[in-house]
């Protein structure tokens, strides 16, 4: 019988940008300062990179943790190394330091005799770590994104609207066009500024964008705060938000039903009054509800 103190349990979305700052705050406030013993690879496929080597960062001191979209930074002199978690993956202070953890995909020793330790629910293993050199170019993973979601000006937002024809629901996820917004975030931004899911970007008017961008700004900071008053990373269904996982509910700005069209990988919730003037998406996948 397991529990879940066995280890990592599958779990939900990747987590967005809110929740993987807040995360690096917590891991910045408990580990800033200590000193790298040694970074191992528990599986083969954990560490993305070569060069630089990841034995540079021994014997230097954690500079702290930062973000970039959804990714973390953990900050040394003269090398960053660079966490992917994906889906199920997280960074957690590692008390057991057993031979082999249960998804055990990377640890990190310290001088103290702490540890961390990147794990990741499932066998998929797609999380992992990527070497940067502090003073050369930033990992190719980080060089994909675009601006950060939380930070992007109205300028840089128009430039990448207008950059390649999409629907903007895909565009906010894309993380080439803004880095850092999920399906939970990409819902909630579209309800706040009154837009369809399935706009295309080049069809958003001046005064769309700036309603998107007013939406980016306060979806990202209020969710941060959100994240910020807890201790771990809560599973997705905890959080606040309108429609995200609403389907059926009563949409809280106009009353009218909150629907959804879902596909294999997740599920696009919108307020057809709020956003579609009224129009209901074409739905020819899974929906259980309002046929
Ligand atoms: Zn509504």
């Amino acid at each position: 019988m397991c529990s879940a103190r066995c280890g990592p349990t599958p779990s939900g979305p990747v987590p967005e940008l809110p929740e993987v700052r807040a995360h690096a705050e917590r891991l910045g406030v408990g580990f800033t300062g200590a000193v790298l013993a040694g970074f191992r690879p528990i599986s083969f496929t954990a560490l993305k990179t070569f060069d630089p080597p990841a034995d540079a960062a021994v014997g230097q001191a954690l500079q702290g943790f930062s973000t970039r979209g959804k990714l973390l930074r953990m900050q040394f002199e003269t090398v960053n190394f660079v966490i992917h978690l994906m889906q199920g993956g997280r960074l957690r202070p590692d008390e057991k330091q057993s031979a082999k953890p249960r998804g055990g995909l990377a640890r990190w020793t310290f001088d103290d005799g702490r540890a961390l330790l990147l794990t990741e629910a499932g066998t998929e293993h797609r999380a992992g770590v990527w070497v940067e050199a502090t003073d050369g170019p930033e990992a190719e993973i980080v060089a994909a994104l675009g601006p950060d979601a939380d930070t992007v000006t109205i300028e840089q937002l128009t430039e990448a609207l207008g950059a390649k024809s999409m629907r903007v629901h895909g565009f906010l996820r894309s993380q080439s066009g803004i880095a850092g917004l999920g399906r939970r975030c990409a819902n909630e931004v579209l309800h706040r500024a009154k837009l369809g899911p399935f706009t295309t970007t080049g069809k958003l008017t001046s005064d769309d964008i700036a309603a998107l961008h007013r939406a980016i700004g306060e979806v990202t900071d209020e969710s941060l705060a959100f994240e910020r008053g807890n201790d771990e990373m809560v599973a997705s269904k905890d959080r606040p938000g309108e429609v995200h996982n609403r389907t059926g509910e009563d949409c809280p700005v106009c009353g009218d039903v909150i629907r959804e069209v879902a596909y294999n990988r997740y599920t696009v919730n919108y307020c057809a009054t709020c956003q579609t003037d009224g129009k209901v998406l074409a739905d020819n996948t899974t929906s259980k509800f309002l046929k």
